[in-house]
């Protein structure tokens, strides 16, 4: 597990909830000699020092690259690009350049173009999460017993096996996955239900202003997940549709074939169909239970996890 130094130094420029999250893990298990962050608000870069988050803040992403060997891109999708800009003159050389956007062809097309020659570029996501974000709301067992999967391409297979023992210590299960098949998957496993809980949270908030009721009061099992759900970041959700727009966009026109031919059963009263429905995706959800992935990590006391992005 954790003891043996992977990286010198590792600088993680953004620090929320996953950079904290690895941030802790790293230093708790002497993963690397040091970790640098850089958060753009100062209240932030406090905040990651308070709870000992990295070693040392630095104000500018440019100042907190310079001599890292791992550097892990941590901000929404939307801001890769403005990053990857900034850092492209100061990385050092042979460095390796990640990140854990959840969304992998964009931010490939974000980042890419600049980063100098003799960068190794290996992206990466962990499908890890809760609905809290911030610097306060990581924890050092995030990515237990969770899938990191890696988009490398073509990336130089030294950096790939590196990247891929840090994630292992951080404790995950680690997996290479061509690019637009990636986008695609969390298009289907997270994306487009993420989409549809912010969705049905609309439609119940609408309800309640038409009928002047007291619809959220009565908030059931099915309506209170989602509304846990649909409390994750708006910046971060903002930037994964726009950015996973098409696989989105595939997802969702299936979504609503489905929901019509169920609208449509409903209507007819076709009890046969809505049986044989419910009982296929009952053995999808047993099928996730047997491989251990129904919840993100036990609750560490952060209520509960699994809304992975
Ligand atoms: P978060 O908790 O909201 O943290 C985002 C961090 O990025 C903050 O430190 C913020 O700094 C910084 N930041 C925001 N906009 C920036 C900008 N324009 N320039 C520089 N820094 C900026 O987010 P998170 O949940 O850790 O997500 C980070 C990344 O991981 C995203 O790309 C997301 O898609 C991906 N991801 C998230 C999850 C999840 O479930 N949360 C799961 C897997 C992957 P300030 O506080 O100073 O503004």
């Amino acid at each position: 597990m954790g003891g043996a130094m992977i990286y010198e130094r590792i600088a993680l420029i953004g620090l929320g909830l996953i950079a904290g999250s690895m941030g802790l893990r790293i230093k708790r298990d002497g993963l690397a000699g040091e970790v640098v962050g850089h958060a753009r608000t100062e209240a932030t870069r406090q905040t990651a020092m308070a709870r000992g988050l990295v070693d040392r803040v630095c104000t500018t992403a440019a100042e907190a690259v310079a001599g890292a060997d791992l550097v892990v891109l941590c901000v929404p999708v939307g801001a890769m690009a403005e990053v990857a800009a900034e850092i492209g003159p100061h990385l050092a050389p042979g460095a390796t350049v990640s990140d854990v956007g959840s969304v992998k062809r964009a931010v490939i097309e974000a980042v890419a173009p600049h980063l100098p020659q003799g960068v190794h570029f290996v992206p990466a996501h962990p499908l890890a999460g809760t609905e809290h974000s911030g610097p306060d709301s990581g924890f050092p067992q995030l990515f237990e017993n969770r899938w990191c999967l890696l988009t490398p391409e073509d990336a130089d297979p030294d950096a790939v096996d590196r990247l891929t023992r840090l994630w292992r210590a951080l404790g995950s299960d680690v997996e290479a996955l061509d690019v637009d098949h990636h986008d695609l998957a969390v298009a289907v496993t997270s994306h487009a239900p993420h989409l549809i809980a912010y969705t049905m949270v609309g439609v119940a908030d609408d309800l309640r202003r038409v009928t002047d009721g007291e619809v959220i009061k009565y908030s059931a099992g099915g309506f209170r997940d989602f509304t846990r759900i649909a409390a994750s970041d708006p910046t971060m959700w903002r930037d994964v549709f726009l950015n996973n727009r098409e696989a989105t966009l595939e997802i969702l026109g299936r979504f609503t074939e489905e929901l019509f031919a169920l609208q449509r059963a409903i209507r007819t009263g076709d009890g046969a169909l809505l049986h044989d429905y419910f009982t296929r995706t009952r053995a999808i959800r047993r099928g996730i239970i047997e491989a251990g992935q129904d919840t993100a990590a036990p609750d560490f006391g952060r209520g509960p996890k699994g809304d992975d992005a």
